[in-house]
């Protein structure tokens, strides 16, 4: 078989995933804050890797920073050998789930799952078995009329999680994905979690402050203080 054929990357660079190189954010003010001090992660392909440190470290804005929400002043950003740093957010095909989903609460739950297959105009047939396929994986087949205000807290993050994949990132970012959930409710979703991230094959980061979470979901784990991996 030939790989060029499989591939859009250049010939010798494919496969390497994420590589994070000496970046750093500064968000102005007085005095400024250098929230990333310098960082450089690397996470290989189909790899979960925990990001856990205490709040205020730096570890939601290296995340912006991957995904291309906030601007780093020094470093690049890589995928698969190919600077990303100034590419367009929509460009890097990299998503991103937030602590509280942000779900959009004037779509149904479908609605919310097809967003970037709309945005994307991926057609009408294609989407909708891509919306069932994804409900089902999040145990919520039969859900997709439902309108969001009508879900528990965990549900409407599964439906997070469902609409993060839909558009078949190559990277997913997860940032506190599960701490708005109560405890008990929290395992049993880090679980869930690990396995769909598993099944998509998907490359992650995910940001945590509970180690147990961390342990349930992520091949690997590395700890941030002070805007730097320690
Ligand atoms: P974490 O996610 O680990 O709690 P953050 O990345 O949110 O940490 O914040 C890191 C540092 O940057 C903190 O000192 C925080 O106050 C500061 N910070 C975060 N966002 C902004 C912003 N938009 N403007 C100015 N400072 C910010
Ligand atoms: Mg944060």
């Amino acid at each position: 078989m030939n790989d060029s054929t499989l591939s859009d990357a250049p010939t010798g660079t494919a496969g390497t995933g994420l590589e994070v190189s000496g970046l750093r954010v500064t968000y102005p003010g007085k005095p400024p804050v250098e929230a990333v001090a310098g960082v450089d992660l690397g996470v290989a392909p189909g790899q979960i890797v925990g990001l856990l440190g205490p709040s205020g470290c730096g570890k939601s804005t290296l995340l912006s920073a991957i995904v291309g929400v906030v601007e780093p002043d020094a470093g690049t950003v890589a995928w698969d050998g190919v600077d990303v740093t100034r590419t367009p957010i929509h460009q890097r095909g990299f998503g991103l789930v937030f602590q509280d989903g942000q779900l959009f609460p004037h779509r149904t739950v479908a609605g919310n799952v097809g967003f970037g297959l709309d945005m994307a105009g991926v057609a009408r047939e294609e989407r909708d078995e891509r919306i069932s396929e994804l409900l089902d994986v999040v145990g919520l087949a039969g859900y997709g009329a439902r309108e969001i205000t009508e879900l528990s807290g965990g549900q409407r993050q599964r439906v997070a999680v469902a609409r993060s994949l839909a558009p078949r990132p190559r990277l997913l970012l997860l940032d506190e994905p599960l701490s708005a959930l109560d405890s008990e409710l929290r395992g049993r979703l880090a679980a869930d979690l690990g396995e769909i991230l598993r099944r998509f094959s998907m490359t992650a980061v995910m940001v945590t402050h509970d180690p147990r979470e961390a342990e349930l979901v992520c091949d690997r784990v590395v700890r941030m203080r002070d805007g730097v991996l320690l």
